[in-house]
């Protein structure tokens, strides 16, 4: 197949709850060309970091290509049989809840919806949890709460037409990079647009931000009850719309006026009165809010808080306005449509309502149906560890690394009867304690539905063929339902089980409920095909044309019913909760170019580049004090565990606490799955886990010898006291340490015998191996921490024909003199280090677009403008008039 013969097909990126259009064209070599869909409304053909590489992702090097059954290779007859049988003498034996499954906001809706039927129309369970628990179950609580319902009332647009943005607990610049890219545009075009982070770290964000708020953490419900406080001052009061459409502002009042006391925020007065005041004054406000919020033991009522505000002030429902919950999943919505989580039935329905589930049931024609909410994910793992749930099936996703308290998870999986994993990758940390593994479709060979963070839902398309006997997880579960012995999954495709789904949703609805998408219900598998990103709700109309569906206002509550027994939202009386910490206070979150725990971005060169090692954000006065210095290692540790990661000295992070990435698992390093430090704290309401609050020590990590090696082949790291490993191109680049110098010899050993050696002062030690004129492994010791350019050597180990002159060189680890040195990655689309950007700058650039001009950072996907614009900061030579001359308006307690 020609390259400009093959024909792009429209889906829709992986990752994260922005849900992106994204155009994938085969190429030749089976990989794929990845374009941003410039048709789809969510991005409108830009993508982010992640998006643009997913190219890179596609391989089958690593994949689950067969299923297994007790470490053998099987076929899905035996493997589907073994499941089914399992399942149903454990449900004969010990009842439906001694079973569960814990599912995925990477599943598709339709995979979501078959799994939900399955256990709770069928198994009569509702043991169905999901990792979207972890992401943003508060925020539905918070929902149902206020509104009745779990409603996100605004779109994507709202964040272009706001005169003040609010971001709490959001780093958007690294977790929903087109959005932050649609408020800079929105921004660029209208300076006079405000926006406020709210977030006791310094993040990227911080970019766009006029005002910055680094308040202390979970102090977020006071600091929004004392700006309901100012919202019920005269002249700011909607007093007609709390009047006419909203129930318990006085409750909620009384509790915030009881909260008031501003100290607790850790923000200077003349902060919260910036703050208050870009809040009151301008109509035009949309409160985006996302893990930084709903990961917490508070979760709910930081919610509700917001919400408060925004009911007070009437802006709701309305253009350029709202409180917008950014979800971080791709299928969060989706999962939440069809009930996956263990508190909700199906199309937005109430397990504890006899009307709702009688209503499912005869819709399903199910035998029992659940009646009762079933467990959570963190009380899930907690039955699984005291053998309340016998058997278990795990379906994307990776819970010994993501899950709290992760190695008493692991221990309760590990100790588990019937563990059953269906994933794409054949290792994870979970995969090794399944006995039966089932392989799933990955994305590009995948078809079904996602919903993103604005309601909207898109298709994502098979592009590629299904390799080796990988099956669509809605497969796999219709064909143990069928085998267990039930009737209703016969499914000819994705297309049959959307239709249900959505004539669910319409099913008694008349208007109650405010997930109705009806109008799909009889879509055909020509139609699904077919179908374009459409937002919901869409009821049924007379047509049976889907192209002349009308869709009803785009934002929910214009006209100011709620979906509440008398149709008035509610306030929330909240309070903040009482501070609980010792030693330092661990934050968890994402970096810019990895997802989840990186069994897709750690096999892309492009996304491993940037941040490439594990590592621990840490004050420097506080280090100082611990005797921690930077770029050495460190050990964290609580009483659940402990982790080594590298440290890095920031002024972005507080004084007492540090911040760690959470996708690094075994697969990638030593010992660094931050979640287990996490203690299983979790929201009362929601039963989201805390995973941005909990206490950790700190102390140096001691090793013999530091090293840096890059390398054609994964090394066997046995030997090290410390190591994270990362692919790049041509190869795998190392960071690693040893507690004894003499074990570099086992390190090296199938290397044989080295081209260059060369042994320093001090025991320094660094060695290269050719393969005739290409670089086969370079290996670097020293007793500080190596220095050389990690991109220097990582290029050479792409190249394929080395100057001898040059390979006399790699034993320096630098480029000759005269030549630049890359420095640390900044722009992973085009390979561009800081060293080159700083060049660019040294040169006469003074913008970020000047930067890219001269060296192409940042003219592609846009997710490093944030980093080039910190390094022309840094080196002041931005100058008054530039085309992007804008000082910062931080004002901070610091
Ligand atoms: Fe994918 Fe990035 Fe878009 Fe998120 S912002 S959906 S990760 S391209």
């Amino acid at each position: 197949m020609s390259e400009k013969a093959a024909r792009s097909t429209k889906t829709t990126c992986p990752y994260c709850g922005v849900g992106c259009g994204v155009l994938a064209t085969p190429l030749a070599n089976g990989g794929l060309d990845i374009k941003g869909d410039p048709d789809h409304p969510a991005n409108f053909g830009r993508l982010c970091s992640k998006g643009a590489a997913l190219g890179q992702t596609v391989s089958l090097d690593g994949r689950l290509l067969d299923p297994w059954v007790n470490g053998k290779t099987t076929n899905w007859n035996h493997a589907l049989q073994t499941v089914a049988d399992r399942f149903s003498a454990t449900i004969a034996e010990h009842g439906p809840d001694s079973v569960a499954f814990y599912v995925s906001g990477q599943l598709l809706t339709e995979d979501y919806y078959v799994a939900n039927k399955l256990m709770k129309g069928f198994i009569g369970s509702a043991n169905i949890d999901t990792n979207s628990r972890l992401c943003m179950a508060s925020s539905v609580a918070g929902h149902k709460r206020a509104f009745g319902s779990d409603t996100v009332p605004g779109t994507y647009e709202d964040l272009e037409l706001a005169d003040v943005i609010v971001l709490v607990g959001s780093n958007l610049a690294w977790c929903h990079p087109v959005l932050y890219q649609r408020i800079a545009a929105a921004k660029a075009h209208r300076p006079d647009m405000k926006i406020i982070v709210i977030d006791p770290r310094r993040t990227m964000t911080m970019d766009i931000a006029d005002l910055h708020l680094p308040l202390n953490p979970d102090s977020d419900t006071a600091l929004f009850n004392a700006l309901l406080l100012r919202c019920a001052q005269p002249g700011v009061l909607n007093q007609r719309f709390v009047a006419a459409h909203t129930s318990g502002f006085e409750d909620a009042l009384a509790a915030a006026k009881a909260d008031s006391d501003p100290e607790k925020t850790g923000l200077s007065d003349q902060a919260l009165e910036a703050f208050f005041d870009l809040f009151v004054r301008n109509g035009r406000v949309v409160t985006v809010y996302s893990q930084g919020v709903n990961q917490s033991s508070a979760g709910t009522d930081k919610v509700n808080a917001i919400i408060n505000c925004h009911l007070a002030t009437g802006r709701i429902g309305k253009p350029g306005m709202g409180p917008f919950s950014a979800t971080g999943q791709p299928n969060a919505m989706g999962g939440r449509e069809v009930g996956g989580l263990a508190n909700m039935l199906a199309a937005h329905m109430e397990l504890a309502d006899p009307v709702h589930t009688d209503r499912v049931q005869r819709f399903w024609q199910s035998p029992r149906i659940a009646d009762r909410p079933g467990l959570k994910a963190v009380e899930l793992f907690d039955a699984v560890a005291d053998g309340r749930v016998k058997a278990l099936w795990i379906m994307a996703t990776n819970p010994v690394v993501s899950m709290p308290d992760a190695a008493r998870v692991e221990a309760a999986i590990a100790q588990c009867p019937f563990v059953v994993v269906s994933d794409v990758v054949s290792k994870t940390d979970t995969l090794r304690h399944a006995h039966v593994k089932l392989p799933s479709l990955a994305w590009a060979e995948k078809s079904g539905t996602v919903t993103n963070s604005e309601r909207r839902i898109s298709r994502q398309r098979g592009i590629l063929p299904a390799p080796g006997q990988a099956k669509a997880d809605w497969w796999q579960l219709a064909n143990v339902a069928q085998r267990m012995g039930f009737a209703g999954f016969d499914y000819v495709g994705p297309s049959a089980i959307f239709a249900e789904h959505a004539q669910l949703s319409a099913f008694e609805n008349d208007g109650s409920r405010d997930f109705d998408i009806g109008a799909y219900g009889a879509v055909s598998a020509d139609a699904f095909d077919a179908l374009e990103p459409f937002q919901w709700p869409a009821p049924k109309s007379s047509s049976a044309e889907l192209s002349a569906i009308k869709h009803p206002e785009k934002r929910f509550f214009v006209d100011g019913r709620f979906f509440t027994q008398d149709g008035k939202a509610n306030f929330v009386a909240v309070q903040s909760p009482a501070p609980r910490h010792y030693g330092l206070r661990l934050n968890t979150g994402r970096v810019r170019d990895h997802w989840h725990t990186m069994t897709r971005t750690g096999r892309s060169p492009r996304n491993s580049a940037h941040m490439a090692e594990p590592y621990c954000e840490i004050h420097p006065d506080d280090a100082a004090e611990l005797g921690i210095g930077d770029a050495c290692l460190v050990k964290l540790f609580n009483a659940q565990g402990d982790i080594i990661v590298r440290t890095l000295l920031s002024l972005a992070q507080k004084r007492g606490h540090v911040f760690v990435p959470m996708h690094w698992n075994d697969q990638w390093a030593s010992n660094a799955r931050v979640d287990k430090l996490v203690s299983a704290v979790t929201d009362p309401v929601s039963g989201q886990p805390a995973l941005k609050g909990s206490s950790v020590f700190a102390e140096p990590f001691s090793v013999a010898r530091f090293g840096f090696m890059v390398s054609r082949n994964r090394p066997d790291l046995s030997a090290c006291a410390y190591f994270a490993v990362a692919q790049c191109e041509g190869g795998w680049r190392t960071e690693f340490a040893l507690s004894d110098t003499a074990d570099l010899g086992k390190l090296v050993e199938p290397f044989g015998a080295a081209d260059v050696d060369m042994t320093g002062l001090g025991g320094d030690t660094r060695r290269v191996w050719m393969d005739g004129a290409r670089l086969s492994a370079a290996v670097f010791l020293a007793a500080e921490p190596v220095l050389v350019s990690r991109s220097f050597l990582c290029d050479q180990l792409a190249a394929d024909r080395i100057d001898p002159a040059q390979a006399a060189l790699l034993a320096a680890g630098r480029p000759a003199v005269g030549t630049v040195d890359k420095g640390a990655l900044v722009c992973s689309c085009f390979g561009v280090g800081a060293n080159e950007i700083a060049t660019a700058i040294e040169g006469g650039c003074q913008t970020v677009q000047a930067v890219g001009r001269a060296c192409q950072a940042g003219t592609n996907c846009g997710s490093c403008k944030s980093e080039i614009r910190q390094i022309l900061s840094k080196t002041k030579t931005q100058t008054a008039g530039g085309e992007e001359d804008r000082e910062p308006l931080v004002i901070a307690a610091e």
